[in-house]
């Protein structure tokens, strides 16, 4: 019996060791458990934030809109490359001013405005340099979650194009304006004249009706050039692409043209030798016959015009026309063929001109995947020249 207790006694504490080993052995895997847990917890959440800068970035880097993303101070936190682009920078303008970074007063402005809580949409920013550009500007106010501003975003959207488009739209209706007033006050100034009793002196009255109906031509001839443009420019009329042989096709307008030329003794010569474009022939008749026009119309009195092609290595045709007229002067050459464009104002307008006729000649050539220019020599006539792709290829 006396040993039984200390026995007792010294297995208990070994028990009792032995359990609290087990528990600290337990204790340590868990912690270290909760450790791994805890990294691997870690790590997925810093993946997961590189992955959402990276899209940030992604998107940012992608956008083809500037933006501009300033603190509560005013400083540059954030430029994506779009508007380093827009704006020239060179440099990395982070950490600078508004103003230090692009002297720019009214961008300043804008950003006070956005602060003050509304939003400023579709502001028009004109930028100078460093290339002209019609920027929208909108700026709003960064707010955090308990309502308080952070800082100030701006967006830049460049809309140079729609600008310059809009410019040329005003233009174009302001210049069919102005051509078709001209004929019709004339029309209606002579037709007044005959109805206040000029009908009864015969003379009088037979040369009112001649420029009536001279004027009255004048605008069926506009009317036709603005369909034929718009037509083109509308992509409605497709083109009807085969192989065209130029010798016959020149010969023809040639010979059409001839009662033209007549009156100002202008002699026709058709060197256009046995070749073969690929084309749409109705088209490409209509580039002949403009060119032959002006030719006859703004060449010399009693000069010549050629009609001429021959073969380039790559498998294209370039054919000319030219004149041995006054010409065309050299800051002139790409301008005859926008619309309106005439050198000589009032020259072109007696000879009847529409002002659309290069520019009609230009969108067909450009339709069917060729060049065409001017050259001349102050003095030396004019030589209007455009490519075709040469065969039929099936
Ligand atoms: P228009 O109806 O006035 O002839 P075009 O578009 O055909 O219009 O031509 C534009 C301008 O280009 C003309 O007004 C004229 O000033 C100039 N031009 C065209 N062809 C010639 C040429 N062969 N020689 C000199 N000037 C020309």
């Amino acid at each position: 019996m006396t040993m039984f207790w200390p026995a007792l006694t010294l297995f208990l504490l070994a028990l009792a060791a032995g359990v609290h080993v087990r528990w600290r052995a337990v204790c340590r895997r868990q912690a270290a458990l909760a450790r791994a847990e805890h990294e691997r917890l870690r790590s997925a959440h810093e993946a997961g934030r590189a992955e959402i800068l990276s899209r940030q970035d992604a998107l940012l880097n992608s956008m083809a809109e500037g933006i501009l993303l300033l603190d509560q101070q005013g400083i540059i936190q954030l430029v994506n490359p779009a508007f380093s682009r827009l704006f020239g920078l060179g440099a990395d303008v982070r950490n600078r001013t508004l103003m230090e970074a692009l002297r720019a007063h009214e961008l300043a402005d804008l950003v006070t405005r956005a602060r003050g809580g509304q939003p400023v949409l579709g502001h028009e920013f004109h930028l100078q340099s460093p290339h002209e550009r019609w920027l929208e500007v909108n700026a709003s106010a960064v707010v955090n979650g308990g309502g308080k501003v952070q800082g100030t975003v701006l967006v830049f959207h460049d809309v140079t194009r729609l600008k310059k488009l809009e410019s040329a739209r005003r233009d174009f209706v302001a210049n069919v304006s102005h051509e078709l007033r001209t004929p019709l006050s004339l029309i209606k100034g002579y037709v007044e004249t005959l109805l206040d009793g000029a009908s009864g002196q015969p003379e009088v009255a037979e040369k009112f009706l001649l420029t009536i109906a001279r004027n009255t031509e004048r605008l069926r001839l506009l009317m036709d050039d603005l369909l034929a443009i718009s037509q083109l420019e509308s992509g409605g009329a497709r083109l009807q692409l085969g192989p065209v042989r130029l010798a016959g096709l020149a010969k023809k307008v040639c010979e059409d043209f001839q009662s033209r030329a007549n009156p100002r003794q202008v002699t026709l010569v058709n060197a256009v030798p046995d070749l073969t474009v690929r084309a749409d022939p109705d088209r490409l008749e209509q580039v002949l016959c403009n060119l032959l026009d002006n030719a006859i119309k703004y060449g010399r009195e009693g000069g010549t015009v050629t009609v001429a092609a021959r073969s380039l290595p790559n498998q294209e045709v370039e054919v000319s026309v030219s004149d041995d007229g006054p010409g065309i002067p050299r800051d002139s050459l790409e301008r005859v063929f926008e619309r309106f464009y005439r050198v000589d104002k009032a020259r072109a307008r007696e000879q009847g001109g529409t002002g659309l006729g290069l520019a009609i000649v230009k969108h067909i050539i450009l339709s069917h995947s060729g060049r065409i220019w001017a050259e001349s020599e102050a003095g030396h006539g004019a030589t209007f020249r455009f490519t075709l792709s040469a065969g039929w290829k099936p």
